[in-house]
């Protein structure tokens, strides 16, 4: 039994913040309160001890891409940066688009220290034409569906993939962005694209297809995600959608709430990322959504690339850039320590509430859930120097956060400490 001594324990499902001890017995967490003894002690006296933290939108490359990332580092990844569980993007190479493919993923993933869950595609080989197999890939064991990267442009497809997405219970992810409306992707339309020369993504790319697919998820009852909203517009529809009862929840990138395009202009393709930082206006958005409760997600968007790939010039360059790794830090110093949300309702958008939604486990510290949590510092100011990943693409690196993970615990075992 592992007895967690002494830690501030911040549980945002049973409405607890205080010191006390946890024990956890095998892969459970056994029990909670005052002067518990277990065989092996940690002690987290001075650390917030919460609920393993769950990314519902991450980029292993596995398979497929494996110079950038491999379900191995990328699990280091997690667990360096407090994530217990993890929902893998189906941009594979293979795609993840069938029962074997997927069923191949998940047992590999097994082998790693979080749990490694995994996303089916919408359409076959990401085409954008036809729809896969959704009752099979559910029963394979698909966490949701997505062709996260490629915006669906066909609205009777997308209405089609919702009816049947919500007769089986199972979430679809969206990716929100009209290619007809971007000129060049991966720079928000406006000043800072002209400055380069290009013509940008606008936000109306995306608030439009946003509008769409409310109203196709109202229609249809399905559970929707859009991925990493990015516009003051797009919430606000989102606000609206939720309003007249559809059932569309939205993420928020740790990017999108702390940067805007004014990144590019001194980070260059360090700061390119599809949908792109977008206005001062639209990151105080986001920020008011997460606030009172529009958007309840915040995922990552983990997308390694190589060195090579970001040193192109802009136009040219792969859009993405880490996440794991940084992502408490950024919502503790964005988000906590300015006052938008109090640390309590970010733990709920970064762990509760995602596996709420997915239906994934841990997210929860009652006796008899999943030994999965995280361990952190809330004021340690650190400086990010490199990373477990095998990429190294953030606009990050450098600068100085307030909130450092201290260790992280996934099926009662140690997966990180530091
Ligand atoms: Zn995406």
């Amino acid at each position: 039994m592992l007895l967690i001594k002494n830690g501030r324990v911040l549980d945002p499902t049973m409405g607890i913040d205080g010191v006390m001890d946890i024990v956890l017995e095998g892969e459970t967490i056994r029990e909670m309160g005052e002067n518990l003894s277990g065989e092996t002690v940690l002690d987290a006296t001075g650390l917030v001890v919460a609920p393993g933290l769950i990314d519902t939108h991450v980029h292993f490359r596995d398979p497929g891409f494996t110079h950038k990332e491999d379900l191995h580092t990328g699990a280091l990844a997690a667990a360096r940066g407090g994530y217990t569980s993890v929902v893998c993007m189906a941009n594979t190479s293979p795609v993840t688009d069938s029962p074997t493919r997927l069923g191949d993923i998940l047992r590999r993933a097994t082998h790693e220290d979080v749990r490694i869950y995994q996303a089916a595609t919408v359409t076959q080989g990401l085409e954008g034409k036809a729809l896969t197999d959704f009752a099979a890939l559910k029963q394979a064991g698909a966490a949701c569906f997505t062709d996260d990267g490629i915006p669906l442009t066909d609205s009777a497809l997308v209405h089609k993939a919702m009816e049947q997405i919500a007769a089986l219970g199972g979430v679809l992810c969206l990716h929100e962005e009209d290619p007809a409306l971007v000129g060049s992707p991966g720079v928000n339309a406006g000043k800072v694209a002209h400055t380069l020369g290009l013509r940008g993504a606008s936000a109306v790319s995306e608030a439009s297809l946003i509008a769409r697919d409310c109203m196709l998820a109202l229609a249809t009852g399905a559970k929707v995600v859009i991925q990493h909203i990015s516009t003051k517009a797009g919430v606000e529809m989102v606000r609206f959608a939720r309003s007249l009862g559809a059932k569309v929840e939205a993420e928020a990138t740790p990017h999108h709430f702390s940067l805007t395009q004014q990144a590019v202009l001194e980070l260059g393709t360090l700061a390119k990322m599809n949908p792109p930082l977008r206005t001062e206006e639209d990151r105080l958005a986001i920020i008011q959504g997460l606030a009172d409760g529009t958007v309840n997600l915040i995922a990552t968007d983990h997308a390694p690339h190589t060195p090579e790939e970001k040193a192109k010039d802009f136009s040219q360059a792969h859009s993405g850039i880490l996440g794991l790794e940084t992502a408490l830090a950024l919502g503790i110093t964005y988000l906590v320590e300015p006052g938008h949300l109090s640390l309590g309702t970010l733990l709920e958008k970064m762990s509760t509430y995602p596996a709420r939604f997915y239906g994934l486990q841990g997210g929860s510290l009652r006796p008899g859930a999943p030994a999965d949590l995280v361990l952190f510092h809330p004021k340690e100011r650190w400086t990010v120097e490199g990373f477990a990943s095998k990429s190294t693409n953030s606009p990050y690196l450098h600068k100085t956060l307030t909130g450092r993970v201290r260790a992280t615990i996934c099926r009662g075992k140690v997966a990180f400490q530091l």
